[in-house]
């Protein structure tokens, strides 16, 4: 026999005169649940065999070589997401459940990307257009729900519940997450109607896709510009080679160790107020962020004549620059070799 909570919290269960042993996990179609713990546990052994088939999957690839981030975002719906959703239909509706699959999820997307761990989740999620997993939790959810509601049997225990949780949702608490979750979406609930899986889900991820810059983090509002539509960044699929692709991307994401992006990653103690955060190769008094480095630093200037195509019309700017993907590379390339050169000559130490 087996129940959530403490021994202590259950009288024993007796059945022809024995008493019926009380295990503390139980494995139900391949799913363990543990007495004392909530359905983490038998998530958190989702994602341990998920991280087993994503390396593999790391290696294969790295093997063929495949390293198309879009192919690569396939494989990994393909191979991973099935067995980061296994059950989704019973422990999704609680997200917070889920924390651990989406960890893995966005590991993976920033591994193909080659930005730091630290790198801001929605941006890393914007560059590559994809969406948190638990849009595909309640997808499979919903689809559940529709399954059960056309049940033919109404004996059945599992359509007896749902009847009831349809008709007081705060009784039952998956159905009381169903109907919170649909009420988000402005979606009405009913007995006799199936749910638009697909519309519900379309329009979640809309809402998702045109709020998802919302953050307070300065890092997000400096990205934002660069990604105007939610799909996946054009030059991931056209700049020539990993290297380029890995420097764009670092560029773009914020992970390029420039004193806008180093300056915040510093302990507390230490951290430079962002308006202070000034170029120290030139005495512009500027901020050293991204728009800086690439138009305005006059210690680039040298470099920057010789990408005119790269700066050419009346108003270039980081979004129109970035859609000129392999020269943007080789000009990054160019001054990033030179600013270690620059940081090396005041600090007396090579990079
Ligand atoms: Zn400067």
């Amino acid at each position: 026999m087996f129940t959530f909570g403490s021994k202590a919290a259950c009288q024993a269960f007796v059945f022809n005169n024995d008493e019926v042993e009380r295990v503390e996990s139980y494995k139900y179609l391949g799913f363990e649940f543990r007495a004392t713990k909530n359905l983490a546990h038998g998530v958190s052994q989702l994602v341990s065999a998920a991280k087993q088939a994503t390396h593999s999957m790391n290696r294969r690839c790295a093997l063929l070589p495949i390293s198309d981030p879009e192919l690569r975002c396939k494989l990994f719906h393909s191979l991973v997401l099935p067995i980061l959703s296994y059950a989704s239909e019973v422990w999704g509706v609680d997200e917070k459940i889920g924390d651990a699959a989406e960890l893995l999820h966005r590991q993976f997307l920033k591994h193909i990307l080659g930005v730091r761990d630290s790198t801001a989740n929605v941006i890393v999620l914007a560059e590559l257009g994809r969406f948190p997993l638990c849009f595909h939790w309640w997808q499979q959810i919903l689809r559940y729900h529709n399954c059960i509601n056309n049940l033919h049997d109404d004996e059945r225990l599992i359509k007896c519940a749902f009847v009831e949780g349809m008709h007081d949702p705060a009784h039952l608490f998956c159905s009381h997450k169903v109907h919170n979750w649909l009420q988000g979406q402005s979606v009405d609930l009913s007995v006799e109607d199936d749910l638009d899986v697909s519309t519900v889900i379309g329009n979640a991820k809309n809402h998702y896709a045109q709020t998802w810059h919302q953050s307070n983090l300065s890092s997000v509002a400096r990205y934002q510009p660069l990604q105007p539509e939610y799909v996946l960044a054009p030059y991931l699929s056209a700049a020539k080679g990993f290297k380029s692709r890995k420097l764009i991307s670092r560029f773009r994401c914020g992970c390029h160790g420039l004193h806008v992006d180093t300056g915040r990653l510093l302990l507390l103690a230490q951290q430079v107020p962002r308006e202070q955060r000034h170029c120290v190769f030139c005495a512009s008094g500027s901020e050293k962020d991204e728009h800086h480095f690439v138009f305005d630093c006059p210690a680039y200037c040298a470099i920057r004549n010789r990408f005119t195509n790269i700066f050419w019309g009346p108003a270039p700017t980081l979004s129109s620059c970035f859609t000129l993907h392999d020269p943007i590379a080789r000009f990054l390339r160019e001054c990033f070799e030179h600013r270690n050169t620059l940081v090396a000559a005041q600090t007396g130490h090579n990079l």
